[in-house]
């Protein structure tokens, strides 16, 4: 058993071979240093939310223990981004890999570059039903509540507004 923080990572891919681009994030994720998974989602179909003129996208959520710090996983996560040959373009916009840090331990942060646990998951039902699924008996920080949970607390026309298909 690996030491270190118990932690967990959303990928979602919406270019280039999306469900290649996130089951290869979830591989290299594994192959980081400190890094020991646990256990990944299933894939989730995702149809875009806001900016709704691009493709649809493939969710996942991946956990695993991690042995150094936040900031050491973000620069982790940032490197298997750009191997992905990720460009940042426009905010929103479509992307051959994103990693979010979603939950890091206890951790409850607020800073430049790097918010815990991350501070829109709450809001987004192609996070939360992929954590559901991996985590269904963990209470997030800064909630303190399930993924199931927060789900259930979410607004009905926004949840009915994101379509989340397994796949
Ligand atoms: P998105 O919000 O769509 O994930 P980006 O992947 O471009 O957008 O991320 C923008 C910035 O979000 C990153 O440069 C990173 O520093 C910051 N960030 C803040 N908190 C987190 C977190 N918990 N996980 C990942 N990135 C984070
Ligand atoms: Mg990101």
């Amino acid at each position: 058993m690996g030491a270190g923080a118990e932690v967990y990572i959303g990928l979602g891919s919406n270019l280039a071979d999306p469900r290649r681009q996130v089951l290869r994030g979830i591989k290299q994720l594994a192959g980081l240093k400190g890094y020991t998974p646990l256990a990944s989602s299933s894939l989730y179909q995702t149809a875009p939310v806001g900016k709704t003129d691009q493709p649809a996208f493939i969710n996942a959520v991946a956990s695993g223990r991690y042995s150094a710090g936040p900031r050491e996983l973000l620069a982790g996560l940032q490197e298997i981004e750009k191997l992905a040959g990720r460009v940042r373009l426009q905010k929103w916009g479509p992307r051959t890999l994103d990693l979010d840090i979603l939950v890091f331990g206890d951790l409850v942060l607020e800073e430049a570059g790097l918010s815990l646990p991350h501070p829109h998951m709450w809001q987004r039902a192609f996070v939360l039903i992929p954590l559901a699924e991996v985590a269904p008996g963990l209470v997030i920080p800064r909630w303190d509540m399930t993924a199931a949970q927060l789900l259930q607390r979410m607004e009905p026309d926004m949840l009915a507004k994101q379509k989340v298909v397994k796949v």
